[in-house]
Order: C-alpha cells, then sequence, then structure tokens
C-alpha cells in the first residue's frame, strides 16, 4: 500500500476483504476508492477457483467439487457434514507424484503444486456455496502435501489467522504417506495442527507393494519420524490403514500392526477401500472391518472405522477429476 502510495491501514482493509469476507472481485471492496480499486486488479491477480461440477450423494449430502484453476487445471474437494460441524478435505497439489497403488489421483502424475491462496480458496468457495460452517480441515484431497512443504504452511497460517478465518489448529489435519525429512522438519514448526499418517501395511515388505514412497523410507524410519512428532508436539497421532480384501486384512495383519505401534499415542483410522476402476483392488468385507478392528482394540490400540461418504459421486481421491477429464477428452 506504502508503494501505492496509500496509507499502511488499506493493507489490513485489503486482507479483511480476502479472508473475512471473502470477496471474489477489488470491485466488491467498497470501502477503497475506485481508483485503488483499479490500480490493485491491474496490479494483482485475485485467485478464485471456478465450480466446474458438484456432485452431491444422495446417501449423506457429502458434495463433491470439481474446481477450475486460472490456468484451466482442475482440483477437487470434499465437503462432509458429521454430527459434531462440518469438514472440507482439500487438495494440495494438482495430481500426485507417490503412485500409491490404489489411489486415483497419483495415475497421470503429478502437475504442479497449489499455493497457498489455491488450497485456501476451496474453502472459501465451499464456504461460500453452501452457505454453511467449516469447523474441520483435512489436507487430505489429492496430493502430497509434504511434497508441497512451503505453500502447505503458508496455508496453515493463513487459515488459523487470527484477522481470517481464524480456525483453530487443532481442528486442522494434514496426511501424509510418510516424507520422512520432512515430517522432522513440520515436528519442529512448533504448531498445533493434527498429523494422520497413511500406514496401509504393517510391514516393509506389504507397504512396498503398496507404496512405492516406502522404496525411499523405510517402514522403521517412517515409525521413528512419527515418535518424533509426536514427542515435539504432544500431539496425537492418526495412522491411516485402508483394508484392501486379502492383501493387508488378515489377523496377521492386525497383530503385526499391533506390535508396530504399541510403543505409540495413536489412533488408527480402518478405511475399506474405495475400489476404483484402474485396479483390482477389493474392499474388506464388512465382518473383515469389524474383526480387525476388534482385534487391535482388544490389544489396546484404539481403532476407529472410517464412515465411507459420498461412495455414489466417486468420493476417493482423484476420481471426479479423471472421470471428468476421460468424458470430455
Ligand atoms: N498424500 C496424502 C494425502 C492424500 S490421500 C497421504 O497419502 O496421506 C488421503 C488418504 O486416502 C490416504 O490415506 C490415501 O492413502 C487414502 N486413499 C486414496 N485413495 C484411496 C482409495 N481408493 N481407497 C481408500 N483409501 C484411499
Amino acid at each position: 500500500m506504502t508503494s501505492l502510495g496509500e496509507p499502511k491501514f488499506r493493507a489490513g482493509q485489503v486482507y479483511d476483504w480476502l479472508h473475512k469476507k471473502q470477496a471474489r472481485s477489488f470491485d466488491e471492496m467498497t470501502n477503497l476508492s475506485k481508483s485503488l480499486r483499479e490500480k490493485l486488479s491491474q496490479g494483482s491477480e485475485l485467485v478464485a477457483l471456478q465450480i466446474v461440477r458438484v456432485q452431491e450423494s444422495q446417501i449423506d449430502g457429502t458434495r463433491k467439487y470439481l474446481f477450475s484453476l486460472s490456468d484451466g487445471n482442475l482440483i477437487e474437494s470434499v465437503f462432509m457434514k458429521y454430527k459434531f460441524g462440518n469438514s472440507v478435505c482439500v487438495s494440495s497439489q494438482v495430481g500426485c507424484r507417490m503412485g500409491c497403488r490404489f489411489c486415483a489421483s497419483t495415475l497421470d502424475g503429478v502437475e504442479r503444486n497449489l499455493l497457498p491462496s489455491e488450497i485456501l480458496d476451496q474453502i472459501y468457495a465451499i464456504t461460500r456455496d453452501t452457505g454453511e460452517k467449516i469447523s474441520r480441515i483435512v489436507v487430505m484431497g489429492s496430493g502430497e502435501p509434504l511434497d508441497n512443504y512451503d505453500n502447505i504452511l503458508k496455508f496453515i497460517q493463513l487459515l488459523s489467522d487470527e484477522n481470517g478465518l481464524n480456525m483453530g489448529q487443532r481442528n486442522i489435519t494434514v496426511s501424509t504417506c510418510g516424507i520422512v525429512p520432512n515430517m522432522y522438519k513440520l515436528a519442529d514448526e512448533k504448531l498445533q495442527i493434527n498429523l494422520a499418517i497413511s500406514l496401509h501395511a504393517s510391514n516393509q515388505a506389504k507397504r512396498q507393494e503398496l507404496m512405492p514412497i516406502a522404496n525411499k523410507y523405510s517402514i522403521d524410519e517412517l515409525i521413528a519420524a512419527c515418535k518424533n512428532y509426536f514427542d515435539k508436539t504432544g500431539r496425537q497421532l492418526t495412522f491411516e490403514y485402508s483394508l484392501v480384501g486379502g492383501v493387508n486384512d488378515t489377523d496377521d495383519d492386525a497383530d503385526e500392526l499391533v506390535a508396530l505401534l504399541s510403543d505409540l499415542n495413536c489412533v488408527v483410522n480402518l478405511i475399506p477401500v474405495n475400489p476404483i476402476k484402474e485396479r483390482d483392488f477389493v474392499e474388506s468385507t464388512r465382518e473383515r472391518v469389524l474383526d480387525f478392528q476388534k482385534r487391535l482394540e482388544k490389544r489396546h490400540i484404539n481403532a476407529t472405522v472410517r464412515r465411507e461418504m459420498g461412495r455414489d459421486i466417486d468420493g476417493a481421491c482423484g476420481q471426479l477429476r479423471r472421470r471428468h477429464m476421460e468424458e470430455n477428452a
């Protein structure tokens, strides 16, 4: 503002328009002079995602959004209603390069990182579209957040800034496939966010089959990084474990998982795998999921089964974007 010859307090006004009132254009900023609004729109771009498609689940009200970015790339986000409040799941990259075998987001690799503004605007756009208050954010959409480290950090700062949405960091969860060095880095940032780790297997050999990242960082190195995260932050860890029928859902898998996690303050979130058409993985039966859960709980590992939401609307990571691109190719 100073460089534009304006008083400093104008910066606060613009910030307020952007992050509290969530303006979509400089023209909405009516307490600024017309000439300043013109100057601003000439010298800068206001990120505003465009809704391309919304699919609402007839089962549970989950809404899946397909947004286009200013360069034409597409990303998806999900709005979920829970008894205790609404959550939004945001994407952190266009595509993903982690290669997890069961995931649709990664089939074509990564296109580019999302900017902090592009991650934030997924939340703003959904707030505006639904008119609902959002109380929790999970960075569990397409992309690997710790592969876009600096932008994710900036996003968390903006999201939890008291002059913006002011979201408590305890209501923000970042999910990683296990980029070990960045997990150590994150532990030192002094944040209060929750860390979720996509584990999906209880030993190195099985994890390597499902997740290429395990070739780079072993399961033991991953668990050591998790311990460090808890020691530094005191935040309970969440392990995501997608159950794939006949692959990682046996009693032996459960017992091995207990041994692996016994020293950690954690909860295991079991997710029946959401089958994608490009792969032949099948989900575990309901009975198997519940037995797996019981086996963990009997040995004092907290385990929850993720409510499956949006199965009728391409709910799994990357499915909607992929289908839309195929249909429009
Ligand atoms: N890259 C991050 C965040 C994105 S994925 C990560 O790996 O954690 C969010 C979660 O959904 C991850 O645990 C991922 O492994 C899981 N996931 C992706 N596709 C899935 C599918 N088809 N079925 C079940 N879980 C899936």
